[in-house]
């Protein structure tokens, strides 16, 4: 499966239909082993009701291809008021009787309509961006599948395989300085790749000289910060975090419990539905903005801004590297999948932070792309003369002081998906989604 970040002249049907298809293979896998009890999901705003979300991907997939660009008609006299996520309140997701039946059947009519209706050879543009868009729309649902499975601790997903990551290699550790300077920021229209609107487009950026970590926060690190009194101590967090921490009373990482059995005592992690130990050289995982800012400020340190992270991801020291690669490593997609960075969503969970050295950004910072998603410290804004896409909401509702930007990817984001410009984004306080963060000295050495 090719990962490249598809340009418009590439998408050809026999490209399309790999895609679309590779897409509802993972998708339909995610859910095949959940029993009828556990499709019947607890009322959380976290999580979305697993029929729901299928007849949302199969709803989005009708909607933009077969509705939109080919002029068809609905195929559900309710699927716009089922399952279009704009216009449905999410408590009302858990009220309709949806059969598993009626939802694989309408999952496989849109598709095979989709299928059937694909001309030869190149597409029409729009007809390209819209089978790109419902494959990265259906990759997205398929991450938050998994990360659903977390929360309520369902087994790991069955397409993922575990232990067989990259092993931990040598990594330097500390900082990076970059001179910082001009940067452009963002998706070059040169490049011809289908992008979001929220990626659109480079534009200049100052920045500043900074030192940023090698490497993501570790488990162990974080153990520091918790065992000297982190979520206690008022003068680390925010007026904001401060109120989150004592509203969800937290004390600790979501999925951490205290190792009772013997010996000093330490932490276990929750993954899916085991318990294992905490893993000091894993980075910490599924902490939100409050708590990373909480860390920052006890150990001195802060979160990148994401023009600075996507600096230490694309650019590089030499005159050379002053183009901006589309992965840390450079503009070539992997040679075989999972050599270079844990994405993809093929094995279970996260590589040691100092594992993957060939993926190493020029500037020497590892795991860039994959592992865990990373908090920035800026919030999710537009960029300089957006236009939202033809999606108007994927982005555009989404523009508030709440959202931050997260960067990178994680093991389950399919590689597809990303690249150094990628943009995700967040309300602060979710802890349920695979985020880590890497962090910036204050002051330069
Ligand atoms: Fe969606």
């Amino acid at each position: 499966m090719t990962p490249l970040p598809l340009a418009a002249e590439a998408m050809t049907a026999e490209f399309a239909a790999e895609w679309l298809q590779d897409a509802r293979r993972r998708t339909l896998a995610l859910a095949a082993d959940l029993s009828d009890a556990q499709l019947q999901v607890p009322l959380l705003p976290i999580v979305n009701p697993p029929l729901w979300e299928l007849g949302h991907v199969a709803w989005f997939q009708e909607r933009w291809l077969l509705r939109h660009y080919g002029g068809q008609a609905p195929l559900r006299a309710d699927g716009d008021e089922l399952f279009d996520s704009s216009g449905v309140a999410h408590d009302t997701r858990w009220l309709p009787p949806l059969s598993r039946t009626d939802i694989l059947t309408y999952l496989q009519i849109v598709l095979e309509r989709v299928l059937a209706t694909l001309p030869a050879g190149v597409l029409p543009p729009d007809e390209g961006y819209f089978c790109w868009l419902a494959t990265m729309h259906e990759d997205m649902h398929g991450e938050a599948f998994t990360y659903t499975r977390q929360t309520l601790g369902y087994a790991p997903p069955p397409t993922a395989v575990a232990g067989a990551g990259s092993p931990r290699a040598e990594l330097p550790g500390g900082d990076v300085v970059i001179p910082g300077g001009e940067f452009r920021v963002g998706a070059e229209p040169a490049e011809r790749a289908f992008v979001f609107d929220n990626e659109q487009w480079a534009h200049p950026v100052q920045i500043a000289p900074f030192a940023i970590a090698r490497a993501a926060v570790t488990n162990g690190e974080f153990a520091a910060f918790v065992a000297d009194g982190g979520y206690h101590r008022r003068e680390l967090w925010s007026a904001e975090g401060w109120t989150w921490r004592n509203g969800a009373r937290a004390e600790h990482p979501v999925y951490w419990a205290a190792e009772s059995s013997g010996g000093a005592p330490g932490w276990r992690r929750r993954e899916f539905d085991r318990w294992l130990p905490l893993g000091d050289d894993l980075p910490i995982l599924h902490v939100n903005a409050f708590e990373a800012e909480a860390y920052c400020c006890w150990a001195g340190r802060r979160l990148p801004s994401e023009a600075e992270w996507e600096m230490a991801a694309a650019g590089g020291p030499a005159p050379a590297e002053a183009a901006k690669r589309r992965w840390p490593w450079g503009d070539s997609p992997p040679s075989k999948p999972g050599a270079i960075a844990q994405w993809g969503g093929g094995v279970l969970g996260c590589a040691p932070v100092s594992a993957y050295p060939a993926g190493d950004s020029a500037w020497g910072c590892r795991q860039m792309m994959g592992n865990v998603w990373e908090w920035t410290a800026s919030p999710f804004r537009p960029y300089p003369g957006f236009v939202p896409g033809p999606y108007r909401d994927y982005s555009q509702p989404w523009f508030t002081p709440e959202h931050r930007v997260l960067r990178g990817g994680c093991w389950a984001t399919r590689a597809r998906l990303l690249r150094n410009t990628w943009r995700n984004f967040y309300p602060t306080h979710r802890r349920d989604v695979f985020a880590g963060f890497r962090t910036c000295a204050l002051a330069l050495p």
